[in-house]
């Protein structure tokens, strides 16, 4: 298939831009496009074949449903059974913005969007160009991290077009995603709202507008259900070919580092404080301070693993609050062992 691939800026986008992806949207056709969050490849959320495609393309489990992008509330009482009052009163709060709440789904939704779930997902993004897309096309978005299926999201346009040129219909190069990790998915059918999963909207922050949040276990990245409320939690995710190992504690990981700064078959991401000298291969998350900067450049940094001539990526664990409880989820899932002593990274080392 051939590919357009249009240069944007994804804050102020053109009109023609803008028009275009609209225009493949109303065909069936399928765009890859950059929300704040991370790359999404959407199609029209209202059709089944062309929902098919996305699941073919990124070769995505079928019960795993893809969240719906909307660009105003009448969009979300189309593809919805009832919305909570809550909803209808704090909206403003979180939309747009990095926030997917799970709502009874109207008969107009698809199955294959769903995953044959009486619920949908939905979101309204903050990015210009994204929701300017929606917005122009009329139509919900059914788009889920435009990446093949258990590799890392794209955050970059680079990767987006190594990616996926050929098999969708039109790219959106437009740079880099500014927040960098996927939206916080949140159940707020029951008593107390529920985090399913981690993401680039604080728990901290859901609870000052939706109250005290549960922080599912699984959100975390610590737990594993046959049957989870969030499908897509099952399966393995966000993972570079080559292998990820996770230091748990901050010393080891120094030490590790000091042995092992200099030996190429290992790239090292971390934060400034945790790179206490300059190896060759490493890749800076940037200070501690503020953890936004570490979330906009964690999935590049596991892609470089693939890209690099290293064997494996070392990270560290970060602190699980504010931003911390994602990366955390997302390093967890990327990384095939917890490395807890010295003995253990030995033994990693040997299997290489
Ligand atoms: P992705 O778009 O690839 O970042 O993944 C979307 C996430 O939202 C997955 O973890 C899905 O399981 C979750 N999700 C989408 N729709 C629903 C739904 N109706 N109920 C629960 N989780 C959902
Ligand atoms: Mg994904």
């Amino acid at each position: 298939m051939m590919t357009r691939i249009i240069k944007v800026d994804q804050d102020n986008p053109s009109q023609e831009a803008v028009q275009e992806g609209s225009s493949v949207l109303k065909k069936g056709g399928l765009i890859v496009f950059p929300t704040e969050t991370v790359y999404g490849i959407g199609c029209n959320a209202f059709s089944a074949e062309s929902a098919l495609k996305i699941f073919s393309v990124k070769k995505r489990p079928a019960d795993n449903p893809l969240i719906v992008h909307i660009s105003n509330m009448e969009m979300l009482h189309k593809i919805t059974r009832d919305v909570p009052e809550v909803v209808e009163e704090r909206w403003k709060k979180f939309w747009p913005g990095p926030l997917t709440i799970i709502f009874n789904a109207s008969p107009l939704m698809p199955a294959e969007v769903t995953g044959g779930l009486d619920t949908v997902a939905v979101r309204m993004p903050s990015n210009n160009l994204a929701r300017s897309i929606i917005e122009a096309s009329g139509l919900p978005v059914a788009a889920p991290s435009a990446n093949i299926s258990t590799r890392p999201s794209i955050t970059s346009s680079e990767y987006a077009i190594q990616e996926f040129s050929g098999s969708v219909d039109l790219i959106y190069d437009a740079g880099d995603c500014s927040l960098g990790l996927e939206s916080t998915v949140i159940d707020i059918r029951g008593e107390k709202p529920i985090v399913l999963r981690a993401g680039a909207m604080n728990a901290e922050d859901v609870s000052s507008i939706f109250g005290e949040v549960v922080i599912d276990d699984i959100a975390r990245g610590i737990a594993y259900s046959e049957n989870p409320i969030s499908p897509g939690t099952k399966y393995k995710h966000y993972s570079p070919s080559k292998p990820l190992v996770m230091i748990e504690d901050d010393s080891l990981y120094k030490r590790i580092f000091r042995k092992y700064s200099m030996d190429r078959r290992f790239l090292f991401i971390g934060l400034d404080q945790m790179l206490e000298r300059n190896g060759q291969n490493l890749i800076s998350l940037g200070g501690s301070g503020d953890l936004r900067e570490a979330a906009r450049k964690l999935f590049s940094s596991f892609r470089e693993i693939d890209r690099s001539n290293c064997l494996a990526g070392v990270i560290h664990s970060f602190p699980e609050e504010k931003e911390g409880l994602a990366i955390m989820n997302r390093i967890r899932k990327a990384s095939i062992m917890v490395v807890r002593t010295e003995s253990d990274f030995n033994r990693f080392v040997e299997s290489l």
